[in-house]
């Protein structure tokens, strides 16, 4: 976690940046209390990861709050926390957010998210910056949605964000999208209308099955020098990356309960499963599956479906993987610190896993496994 976020330190030396983790990555307290402690501040979606953050001991200063459904009440309970900057999603959104902030006595500082319409080439779950996507204001109505924004009194226009998608392995897709971006900062300074930040969002891909997406200071050097060239590189900048700090950085520990060899298919099955790592079956996502201790007494490796035991046929891990195992062998899931706890459930009232965090030869417990009796917690049976 602190090399992939010293990465990103790497390639905004010398400049005014803001690395804001997007915590729903993983919103684990003591993943945010390592990266608060780091310096960094956090991209936020809802009112409760807005009480992590606090809990885990960041600075509400440095929050940007994202997402297309801001409710009243978490608007309000960010204005009173004092958040650094709303992303606002859309104009009626800027109506609801300039009610509030009338309302609490307290001026909300705004950043609109522009839908800069250009293809991140990442599954289609998970592409956010196309006009068929439900976030940000569309491009050509930008303009008018920060006229809209200036006018309105409880509302202070601080910044300019984008967030195009997720996964994205190559640079293309980020020149081009700051390359709208900054087009639309030309045109509304021309309106009157000061622009302070720069956000230019995450979605910097991993190294799943041999994906080679740029290091993030790599990348970084190239968005950097497209910014001077247009004259915006002494600007605020702000970036919001989630997958890229987090998710090379875990695993999931799970072991063989039971071997199925079958007619057409073999199956291994394990006690990890899409409850615990839904996103094999949420985007058909591959993550890598590795023998803790490689067998040498089973002869050959057959080839498996790596199965949980959830009552759903889309709960597997794993297609046509060759491993060499037996029932009780334990297995690391890689790549699993991303949209892995966090997207946890319940489902079949499995417990959530206990997570670990690691540094060097210490390890801390930073979550106890779930009981049933924390599952039921909040249930009432009839009177
Ligand atoms: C999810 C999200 C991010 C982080 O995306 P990653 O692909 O995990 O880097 C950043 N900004 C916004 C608005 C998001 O919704």
């Amino acid at each position: 976690m602190l090399a992939a976020l010293a990465a990103y330190q790497r390639g905004f030396a010398g400049r005014k940046a803001q690395i804001c983790y997007a915590m729903k990555a993983n919103s684990s307290l003591g993943v945010l209390q390592v990266f608060a402690q780091a310096g960094c501040g956090f991209d936020i979606v809802s009112g409760g990861e807005l009480e992590r953050v606090l809990a885990a001991g960041g600075d509400a200063a440095r929050v940007i709050f994202s997402g297309v459904g801001k409710t009243r009440a978490e608007m309000r309970q960010a204005l009173d926390a004092g958040i650094g900057c709303f992303n606002v999603e859309s104009e009626a959104e800027l109506e609801v957010l300039n009610e509030v902030a009338l309302s609490a006595g307290k001026p909300a500082r705004v950043s609109i998210r522009v839908n800069p319409n250009v293809d991140p080439k990442t599954h289609p779950y998970i592409s956010t910056g196309l006009k068929g996507n439900k976030f940000g204001v569309a491009h050509e109505r930008a303009l008018g949605a920060y006229q809209r924004a200036a006018a309105l009194p409880g509302l202070q226009v601080v910044g300019i964000d984008c967030h195009i998608g997720s996964q994205i392995t190559e640079a293309t897709p980020y020149l081009d999208a700051m390359d709208r971006v900054l087009d639309l900062v030309e045109a509304i300074e021309a309106a009157g209308i000061p622009i302070q930040h720069l956000d230019f969002g995450g979605g910097l891909g991993i190294d799943y099955n041999g994906e080679t997406p740029p290091p993030a200071d790599a990348l970084w050097a190239q968005l950097l020098a497209r910014l001077d060239a247009r004259g915006f590189g002494q600007r605020q900048l702000m970036i919001e990356p989630g997958r890229s700090l987090v998710g090379n950085a875990g695993v999931c520990l799970s072991e063989v309960l039971y071997l199925k060899p079958g007619a057409e298919k073999n199956f291994c099955i394990i006690d990890a499963a899409m409850n615990d790592l839904p996103r094999p079956a949420m985007y058909q996502a591959f993550q890598q599956i590795v023998p803790l201790s490689p067998r040498v007494d089973v002869s050959a490796p057959t080839t498996w479906d790596v199965v949980g035991p959830v009552c759903e046929s889309g709960d597997w891990i794993g297609r046509d993987r060759a491993l060499a195992v037996q029932a009780g062998d334990l297995l690391a899931i890689l790549s699993a610190g991303a949209y892995c706890m966090s997207m946890a459930s319940n489902y079949n009232t499995r417990g959530r896993a206990a997570e670990v965090l690691v540094d060097g030869d210490h390890a801390s417990v930073i979550r106890r496994r779930e009981s049933a009796a924390d599952q039921m917690r909040g249930e009432n049976l009839l009177r």
